[in-house]
């Protein structure tokens, strides 16, 4: 069984800004790197820039293009040397196809790799891949996967559950144990029973695994601003603090830690974010105009410039049993 902390990372590629690959270069590959990992990116698409943008050019990657490039890691006997596989936008379904075959191939190969499956399909009601994906990750891919993390709208397409009380979560949690999936974590809801205040700048993480019967929520700081690249960092870090479980140990307590400082790192990148996008707008002399908006749509992630927050994160955000 390999020892090595080699991540094989498939995901987007764009040339401008950080999603995907871009955010595995310098947030998964930098994060992974700073943390100790080898990274491997296979591109599943190759694009100009993230879907915020009002344009998007470059190409998706057919499935056969994606298995080409691994019957090569095969064929040089590459594939026994991950200890990790990570995904995030593919949005093909042939390309899915090609990662599931990919998945068993890898375990055979390592019986102790990790998978973590971040169903990418889309955000806030609205899909950003074709609709004929989101049964294969519900019945295909998630079956296959250690630890999934989808966003509040990609665990109402997994689930039929709209995620919006604590109660809801549970039964979404529970719709996704079913599936097969031993860690769920639910990057980001609004859960309105936990809303003491009833203002609306509090997300929560749901969390839950099995066997285990740990579950739990993290409320955390709701920060204003349109992010892309959040949920493939997220993954990445979850993969990153997860990775350290010693064998026969409290997993839950790890999972509990693990989720709190990628919470933690989330914070420190999106307030850095913030803050040099609010400076750059000033410096272009944006003021409050309709401009400025499509500015702070199209903004990146200040990944490298939060690099202290991936190398140190404080939890700053506490989980809750439930
Ligand atoms: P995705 O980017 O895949 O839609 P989320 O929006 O849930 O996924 O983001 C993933 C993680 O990034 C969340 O768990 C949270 O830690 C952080 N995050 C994303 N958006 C915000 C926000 N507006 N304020 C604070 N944290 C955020
Ligand atoms: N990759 C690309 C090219 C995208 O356009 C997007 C979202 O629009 C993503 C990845 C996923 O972004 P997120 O991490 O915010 O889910
Ligand atoms: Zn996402």
């Amino acid at each position: 069984v390999s020892q090595n902390r080699r991540v094989l990372s498939i995901q987007s590629h764009v040339v401008y800004g950080y999603v995907g690959q871009y955010t595995v270069e310098l947030a998964a590959t930098f994060p992974l790197q700073i943390l100790g990992f080898d990274v491997d990116p296979l591109n599943s698409v190759h694009f100009s820039n993230h879907g915020g943008y009002p344009t998007v050019t470059g190409e998706r990657l057919e499935g056969a293009q994606v298995a080409k490039i691994v019957q090569g890691l095969e064929a040089n006997g590459i594939l026994q040397e991950y200890s990790h596989l990570l995904t995030g936008y593919i949005g093909r379904a042939s390309t899915l196809e090609v990662v599931s075959d990919l998945v068993k191939k890898l375990r055979a190969a390592n019986p102790a790799l990790k998978f973590v499956l971040d169903p990418v399909m889309g955000d806030d009601g609205r899909l950003y891949v074709s609709a004929e994906v989101v049964p294969i990750y519900r019945d295909v891919l998630c079956p296959l996967a250690d630890v999934i993390t989808p966003n509040g709208f990609e665990t109402s397409l997994l689930t039929g559950v709209n995620v919006t009380s604590t109660q809801t979560a549970i039964d979404a949690c529970e719709k996704l144990h079913e599936i097969g999936v031993p860690t769920v974590i639910i990057t980001s809801a609004e859960l309105q029973d936990r809303n003491d205040q009833g203002t609306s700048d509090v997300l929560h993480l749901i969390a839950s695994h099995r066997p285990s019967s740990a579950r739990f929520v993290i409320p955390f700081q709701k920060i204003s601003g349109v992010f892309t690249g959040t949920g493939d960092l997220f993954a990445a870090l979850i993969l990153a603090h997860l990775a350290d479980v010693p064998q026969n140990t409290d997993e839950t307590a790890y999972l509990k830690r693990a989720c709190e400082r990628a919470v933690a790192c989330m914070q420190g990148v999106l307030k850095k974010t913030v803050e040099r996008n609010e400076e750059k707008a000033r410096r272009m002399g944006l003021g409050e105009s309709s401009d400025k908006a499509t500015f702070l749509r199209c903004h990146e992630l200040a990944i490298v410039q939060a690099r202290v927050w991936l190398e140190n994160p404080k939890a700053v955000c506490r989980a809750t049993d439930i």
